[in-house]
């Protein structure tokens, strides 16, 4: 089986050619990305707007050059998979009407793929990962703990009450004058910095349900900062070194929460546990080390996939068609609309009520 994935939820371009063999495996053909992150740093964040005429003017050449790296052409793909949700309603109408648009012509199903979904089963493609697993997504929109029970499966444990962590980091950098995006800068900035300099809060540390909130260690960063007059380089290094060792010290504890859960609820697995992580702010080297150490000491497996698979990416939309593809659920009807807002666990009630 063979797909071409479209993914254009965010601010970035993106279209793949995956396939994948009746052992399970997969091999990625082809994997092209445009980011769109030039059009909007002069704004400190994504402008919707911009991001929507940028996937119109990108995507067809990108679908192209995928199938031309791929070695292949639209009659020799099996399906599409185009994002339908959750993101920027924009882009998802752009992406979802071109997988449409292929679909209708080619004759050849389409998959209204969960974004979510695709970061959620990447690991299957490029670790073989069996369920259930834990997974972590923190990006610039998102910062939830799923369990991944099968495909179209999944029960969110935890998700943040207010900014996502990827938001965090950049919220942070701007009110210290720091570049967009900013979770790369202020880890640059932390590594010369003294991470005791500042006690910042850990929010919701020490209780039991395992949501997320960062909004609260944003505000004392701020306070931090005006209480010093004038804020030298020095100064930002320290503060990004504590604000980076405040969020070490809240995921050791919520994400240690969870992966006691997991072992009740999953206590007599064959194979060894596994934590996923997923999303952007995976490239934080101090956040790899604290879930290392914290899976190491639970006895969990730590799985990071290469980089470019947990941002954003054509790839997981791609590989989410075909798992559905390969277990022989439906495609969609192609007036299948875009959602904005779209929750990984509607997803598996859909599934249920699909007989599944
Ligand atoms: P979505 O949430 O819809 O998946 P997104 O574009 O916001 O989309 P990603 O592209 O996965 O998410 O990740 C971008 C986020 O990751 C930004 O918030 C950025 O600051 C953060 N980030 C990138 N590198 C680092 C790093 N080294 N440390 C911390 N945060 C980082
Ligand atoms: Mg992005
Ligand atoms: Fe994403």
């Amino acid at each position: 089986l063979r797909i071409l994935g479209i993914e254009t939820s965010c601010d970035e371009t993106a279209a793949a050619v995956v396939s994948r063999f009746e052992d399970g495996s997969g091999l990625i053909e082809a994997d092209v990305v445009l980011s769109q992150l030039d059009e909007h740093s002069a704004y400190g964040g994504v402008v919707p707007e911009i991001a929507a005429r940028a996937h119109v003017d990108a995507l067809d050449s990108l679908i192209e050059e995928a199938l031309v790296r791929a070695g292949t052409t639209l009659s020799d793909i099996d399906a599409i998979a185009a994002t339908a949700g959750p993101g920027l309603i924009g882009g998802l109408l752009v992406g979802l009407m071109t997988g449409k648009a292929i679909a209708r012509a080619t004759g050849k199903p389409l998959y209204a793929i969960n974004h979510l979904e695709g970061h959620a089963l990447t690991v299957r493609l490029t670790d073989n990962l069996t369920f259930p697993y834990l997974m972590l997504l923190v990006s610039g929109g998102h910062t939830q703990l799923v369990l991944v029970r099968g495909i179209g499966d999944y029960q969110r444990w935890g998700t943040t009450i207010d900014d996502a962590l990827g938001e965090a980091f950049d919220k942070t950098a701007k009110l210290l004058g720091l570049p967009y995006p900013g979770g790369p800068e202020v880890e640059r900035a932390a590594a010369k910095g003294d991470a005791q300099r500042f006690n910042f809060p850990r929010p919701l540390v020490g209780e039991t349900r395992l949501d997320f909130s960062f909004s609260g260690l944003k505000t004392a960063v701020r306070q931090a900062a005006e209480s010093i007059e004038p804020v030298s380089g020095q100064d930002i290094s320290d503060i990004c070194a504590s604000f980076q060792r405040a969020i070490s010290r809240t995921l050791d504890d919520r994400i240690g929460r969870g992966l006691l859960r997991f072992l009740t609820e999953f206590p007599q697995g064959d194979s060894m546990p596994a934590l996923v992580v997923a999303g952007g702010v995976a490239a934080n080297q101090e956040l790899r080390r604290t879930l290392q150490s914290l899976c190491d000491r639970h006895g969990f497996r730590f799985v990071a996939p290469p980089l470019g698979l947990c941002t954003d990416n054509a790839v997981m939309i791609a590989w989410a068609g075909l798992e559905r593809m390969a277990l022989g659920m439906p495609a969609d009807a192609l007036d299948v609309q875009p959602r904005s807002r779209w929750p990984l666990d509607a997803g598996a009630q859909a599934l249920l009520a699909y007989g599944k």
